[in-house]
């Protein structure tokens, strides 16, 4: 994937010294070749290193709960997505929720291998993408032999499996979510100083109670020793101030992140006016003054089945212009978005249009299928040229990130062969040079470049 291996097309300049053009016939293959060799940088995951604890060991029945870095067969067949198409073939009758998750993970998983692959076929995106993921792993998927996949990932070294999957999938740094209100994860920052030291892992600190619910944030504040009340005094803004720069260096994060229902409205009504005060006062002046982008993730409706637990939250139309009008009242602050409604995805594209200082990237969740990935592509780059980020693999599961980047790249390619292709038609010859150096904005530059010195 990453080899830069030469063919007769790589760099062989013209010999008065101009970048070589590309004949039309080679310009396919040139262009799949070139994004398949782009590291990407991916922006957006669930993934953790070892140092956050590794619950997979071999055997399901030793495990350390409460670990986070989430890999290996049984995880890939539980992932939520699968859990809630599981549930479209088995009733409730059948098999009421809570019987689910009293069961084993190894348990789910047969449940899930069984129902969803052996009895109907593996044909929905998030089941496709397990068998993508095993057969560019080098397991035998004809087989259908459950156990000896099991068996291989107990052979594997948890930090050596992390650097082949990089590999395989193509991926030079992988982005976390860090979550500092969960109680798991703020622990072992607290407790391990180093725990965020694994340098293929870059950190962002969220925090959605922050904006989703003030008065309880508060209260945990408080909790943790900074001198907030539920009134947004000066005292308040600048002891909630400080509890971000705090957890920015203590994670040193590259980004701050939050995910939004859809009915989240910037300067909304009476029941939102806590949040829009929030993010007014606390969360981005501490943003600008590090000079460093606010994530905002909008449209998942939480828990609409909470039996389905990760997997029962909605999808709903969001609100672009709450986007652009932050975008326009905070001049010295940048913003990175993605939505999960499809018909949002025009507008947000629209929106970026106006604003430098707004992002939008990835194809998220339940966008994050083939068909919708094309459209929202192609639309994006008719819009927006090469500005944009045009995926994150939003991974759970550590070996997700080889299909997520595998479909995905695929899908990117072809657009840009469409593209590339109906410039060239008009004569406008994209040399390889000027491929690769447009490929590379996509897949990582465009993010870097948006990081700036608070990255650094
Ligand atoms: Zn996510």
């Amino acid at each position: 994937m990453l080899t830069t291996e030469k063919t007769k097309t790589n760099s062989s300049a013209a010999r008065d010294g101009a970048p070589r053009k590309v004949p039309q016939q080679e310009l396919a293959e040139l262009i799949r070749r070139v994004v398949r060799e782009q590291p990407v940088r991916d922006l957006h995951t669930h993934l953790y290193p070892p140092t956050f604890g590794t619950p997979f060991s071999g055997s399901a029945r030793d495990r350390d709960a409460s670990g986070l870095m989430l890999w290996g067969i049984d995880e890939l067949l539980t992932y939520h997505y699968l859990v809630s198409e599981v549930y479209r073939v088995v009733t409730t009758r059948q098999l009421p929720y809570e019987s689910f998750w009293r069961m084993t993970k190894r348990e789910q998983a047969d449940h899930i291998w069984k129902n969803l692959f052996l009895e109907r076929s593996p044909i929905s995106e998030a089941c496709r993408g397990v068998l993508t993921t095993l057969e560019r792993l080098g397991l035998d998927v004809e087989s259908r032999d459950l156990d000896s996949y099991r068996r291989w990932f107990a052979e594997q070294d948890p930090s050596e499996h992390i650097d082949r999957v990089m590999q395989l999938g193509g991926v030079s740094r992988i982005t976390m979510t860090n979550a500092v209100f969960d109680d798991n994860e703020r622990r072992r920052w607290l407790d391990n100083a180093r725990v965020g030291d694994d340098s293929r892992f870059a950190a962002v600190l969220r925090f959605d109670p922050l904006l989703r619910n003030w008065p309880s944030a508060a209260e945990q504040l408080a909790g943790w020793g900074y001198a907030v009340s539920d009134e947004l005094n000066d005292k308040t803004v600048e002891q909630a101030r400080q509890f971000v720069r705090d957890w920015i260096d203590r994670m040193r994060a590259i980004y701050c992140a939050v995910s939004l229902p859809p009915d989240w409205r910037y300067e909304g009504g009476d029941d939102q006016r806590l949040s829009s005060v929030v993010l007014r006062k606390i969360v981005l002046p501490v943003l600008a003054e590090r000079d460093m982008p606010f994530a905002m993730m909008i449209g998942s409706k939480l828990r609409v089945n909470p039996g389905l637990r990760d997997g029962g939250d909605m999808v709903g139309l969001a609100d672009v212009a709450s986007v652009a009008r932050l975008c326009a009242d905070f001049p010295a602050n940048r913003f990175l978005c993605t939505m999960l409604a499809r018909e949002n995805q025009h507008e947000l594209a629209v929106a970026a249009r106006k604003f430098g200082n707004l992002m939008i990237f990835g194809c998220w969740w339940f966008v994050n299928n083939p068909s919708l990935i094309d459209e929202i592509t192609r639309m994006r780059v008719e819009l927006l040229g090469t500005s944009f980020i045009p995926q994150h693999s939003d991974a759970r599961v550590l070996d997700q990130l080889i299909y997520k980047w595998d479909h995905s790249r695929e899908l990117i390619a072809r657009v840009l062969v469409d593209k590339y292709g109906d410039i060239a038609a008009s004569g406008w010859q994209p040399s390889e040079q000027e491929i690769r150096r447009d490929v590379q904005l996509l897949m990582h530059g465009n993010f870097e470049n948006f990081l700036g010195a608070g990255a650094k």
